[in-house]
């Protein structure tokens, strides 16, 4: 009886120290992600409409701001996500290449409102998102856009880099309504950074509330639950200040998500990540901003800054 005991014991005790070791202890680079719980209400995705509703990115916690559409919305782009990403959480280290992701882009446009005279989110985030790639370009970084205007990856060539290089990815979401979406963009930066690493990911985007025209401001999201979370949140400390700083004034909400309420973007990410969500198109004021070449460059000077600060304290 003594013996099978012991026997018990040690079998048990040589299979705690083999999880120890698979599931990430010791330091080792290589993380592996819980499944999420997939019956729960939010991750939320951008829908990928010609409307000019945009779901409400990210305002489901904020108390001041209406949720009942975003709730729907939700339910209805629930996404699960991937059962285990296993990859190298230091490749960023010593990069000097800023991945600029300008959200939407080609039969995804993005959100829209009356204030933007006939103008689409996906058009805003590119101008904006070229005005950073300069700045950082000036500061002697090497801006590398996710996105042309005219070109994307197709569904082959994203097949094709992923079996290359052994990532993860869902075919059944995969270019779901031939749309270059959320998931399209988030494994393509994963394929740009696993053949050439690059020091951060950065998604531009506008908001939307029709809802609720008077919420306005910027909102930065980044994950709390992936194996980038604490360099990623370092990143979004670094925007928060530096955003604060040149306009006191605007109301900032930063917010770390996790998988069940997170944007994909900064969850399927391999990469320190952040979403910026620059202004609301549903606000008169903040639409105006939008098209301000003053405000454009001050905005982007403090984002190239926050990115040049944020690397020197990583390399
Ligand atoms: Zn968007």
């Amino acid at each position: 009886m003594k013996k099978a005991l012991y026997l018990i014991l040690i079998v048990a005790a040589a299979l705690l120290l083999f999880s120890c070791s698979f599931f990430g202890g010791g330091g080792t680079e290589a993380r592996t992600e819980a499944v999420p719980d997939s019956t729960s209400t939010s991750p939320v995705t951008e829908a990928p409409t010609m409307e000019a509703t945009e779901p409400p990115e990210g305002t489901e916690t904020e108390t001041e701001v209406p949720t009942e559409t975003e709730t729907a919305t939700a339910e209805e782009t629930a996404l699960p996500g991937p059962p285990e990403i296993t990859y190298d959480v230091n490749a960023h280290l010593g990069s000097k290449r800023v991945l600029i992701d300008a959200g939407h882009g080609f039969a995804d446009p993005g959100c829209t409102s009356d204030y933007l005279n006939g103008v689409y989110e996906s058009q805003i985030t590119y101008e904006v998102a070229t005005l950073l790639a300069q700045k950082l370009t000036e500061k002697g970084y090497e801006p590398v856009m996710l996105r042309g205007t005219d070109s994307f990856p197709s569904v082959a060539e994203i097949r094709a880099a992923v079996a290359e290089l052994g990532m993860f990815s869902r075919d059944d979401i995969l270019y779901e309504n031939n749309i270059f979406d959320a998931y399209e963009r988030t494994l393509w930066g994963n394929v740009i950074h696993r053949r050439n690493p690059v020091a951060l990911m950065i998604s531009l985007h506008v908001n939307a509330l029709p809802t609720a025209e008077y919420v306005r401001g910027t909102e930065l999201y980044y994950t709390v639950d992936n194996g980038c979370a604490e360099p990623s949140a370092k990143l979004t400390a670094f925007i928060e200040t530096k955003l604060k700083t040149a306009f006191p004034d605007t109301r900032l909400r930063t917010e770390g998500c996790v998988w069940n309420d997170s944007y994909i973007v900064t969850k399927w990410t391999e990469m320190p990540s952040v979403l910026v969500e620059m202004a609301y198109a549903t606000n008169p004021e903040d639409a105006e901003l939008l098209f301000d070449d003053a405000w454009r460059d001050k905005y982007t000077s403090a984002l190239a800054e926050a990115i040049d600060s944020y690397i020197a304290t990583r390399s």
